[in-house]
């Protein structure tokens, strides 16, 4: 099978701001959007690298509008913002790890055991097998992840080199 080589993720347009989005769902549940949630929405909407609770609330303690935000309200708030559909959470060595989902395109990752980079790419390849065996299971799909762990070039060029200087 020829497979493509484009593995770059492509671009998706949306109606609304993250906070805006953020805003709607919390209203439909009757609930506000206080300063600490406003503060955390904001400062998630304006990175894009994956990240885990603890980094979000050490990274928002040195900002003015986060300095106060506390444990309890970024997990609560990480995982409204999952239930709302900005973000998604993965899990990798029992460590939950955070990601934009709201805009941003369907993704697969490679994973470092080494030192834990995520390596992000798309394949509308594995997208064609991945309906094809929805659909022979008559399964409707409504998402996946797929994760492929092992070393990546730096690890595997560190772990050669270390080897090598143990027989020397
Ligand atoms: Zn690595
Ligand atoms: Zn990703």
């Amino acid at each position: 099978m020829a497979v493509a080589a484009d593995f770059a993720l492509g671009k998706v347009d949306v109606a609304l701001t993250p906070q805006e989005r953020f805003a709607e769902f919390l209203q439909a549940r009757g609930k506000r959007i206080t300063k600490q949630r406003q503060a955390i929405v904001d400062h998630v909407a304006r990175r894009h690298e994956h990240f885990d609770a603890e980094q979000l609330l050490a990274e928002l303690r040195k900002t003015r509008e986060g300095a106060r935000a506390s444990r309890p309200t970024v997990y609560r708030t990480l995982s409204e913002m999952v239930d709302a559909g900005l973000l998604k959470k993965m899990v990798l060595d029992g460590r939950a790890v955070y990601e934009h989902d709201y805009g941003y395109p369907q993704h697969d990752h490679l994973y470092c055991t080494g030192c834990h980079a995520l390596i992000e790419f798309s394949s509308d390849d594995i997208a064609r097998i991945l309906d094809a065996v929805a659909a022979r299971h008559r399964f409707r799909a409504e998402g996946h992840r797929l994760i492929i762990t092992g070393l990546c070039f730096d690890c595997r060029s560190n772990r050669s080199r270390s080897r090598h200087q143990d027989r020397v």
